[in-house]
């Protein structure tokens, strides 16, 4: 069983918030003031995930350089998600895939509104197929989208995660903290987990949310602290490990929370957001690797007219 302790939810309208001061960077421990940016310099949730109002001002420019590597990473790992979702960067809703690629998925905007242009190799009778039993069509769209080093994408969440640690909690996360501010070092030993669940895709919640959960019973074998961070249609949720606290859980503990949001809708009351039974991702290595999902399905029912996409596992992940 686990409390929240740190709950920070970024929405269309948020304000801008910032957490910490700028008396010390969390992560490298510097006290130069010269050393920090300007107060928006560093987005505790990325840009890239539609982030616009979140801001640690106790990150240097130096680690926040460090950690665009990660997040850059992150994005990758989840660019189709991103591109069907319409998630706004940056620079506007991301491509996945190389523009001369033969695999890609392009977003645009017309006529107010949105258009999605996926390129796939394969022939017509490869990509569609009609279910006898069901009725249900399936339209099948490869995709080999951009490649992606995993233990970067790791650190990306564990430093999310560690940017909402109350100041109090600095002291039980060194191991950690150190950790990212060398790119390649690996945060501990053992597995670097990854649960990833999503909701739907097509048009995302333009929200992130991250929760930090504390293991409420001090002898339990579960993990002491866990992260789950919802970024539009998909959750990610990792186990943060303590220096002190964490000798009992087993190594390869499976993270399988599976969560719901409450999104309150403009009119009123709430709309539920429901993620899907977590699969389980070990993003060790330091190998650039294509992002997890090697295609969509787009299931859709003639009779109703009713379409959802539903992701495709690749076979050496989850
Ligand atoms: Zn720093």
């Amino acid at each position: 069983m686990y409390d929240p302790i740190v709950v920070e939810l970024v929405e269309p309208g948020s304000r801008p918030c910032f957490i910490g001061d700028r008396s010390s960077c969390r992560y490298c421990g510097t006290t130069v003031a010269s050393d920090f940016g300007k107060k928006k310099n560093a987005h505790a949730y990325p840009v890239a995930l539609g982030n616009k109002t979140l801001f640690s001002l106790d990150e240097c420019k130096a680690c926040n350089s460090v950690f665009s590597v990660y997040e850059d990473a992150l994005t990758k790992a989840i660019g189709p998600f991103l591109t069907l979702g319409g998630v706004k960067g940056r620079s506007g809703v991301r491509q996945t895939g190389r523009s001369d690629g033969r695999s890609k998925i392009q977003h645009s905007v017309r006529d107010a509104g949105r258009h999605l242009h996926v390129t796939s190799p394969g022939t017509p009778q490869d990509l569609v197929g009609l279910d006898q039993a069901t009725g249900l069509l399936c339209l099948e769209m490869p995709i080999e989208g951009d490649k992606f080093v995993p233990r970067y994408a790791y650190k990306a969440l564990l430093k999310i995660a560690l940017s909402l640690l109350p100041k109090g909690e600095i002291g039980n996360f060194r191991n950690a903290l150190t950790c990212l501010a060398s790119k390649d070092a690996v945060p501990h030993d053992g597995l670097l987990q990854v649960g990833f669940s999503y909701a739907y895709i097509g048009n995302a919640p333009p929200t992130l949310g991250g929760c930090l959960l504390r293991r409420i019973d001090d002898m339990s074998p579960a993990p002491h602290t866990v992260f789950l961070f919802m970024a539009g249609s998909v959750c990610f949720q990792i186990w943060v490990r303590s220096d002190d606290f964490d000798s009992l859980a087993p190594d390869d503990v499976r993270l399988s929370t599976q969560w719901t949001s409450q999104l309150p809708k403009p009119e009123g009351g709430y709309h539920p957001i429901q993620y899907s039974q977590p699969l389980q991702f070990d993003w060790f290595t330091l190998q650039s690797q294509l992002q997890p999902f090697e295609a969509f399905e787009l299931i859709f029912n003639p009779d109703t007219t009713e379409a959802n996409f539903r992701p495709v596992a690749r076979q050496s992940e989850g």
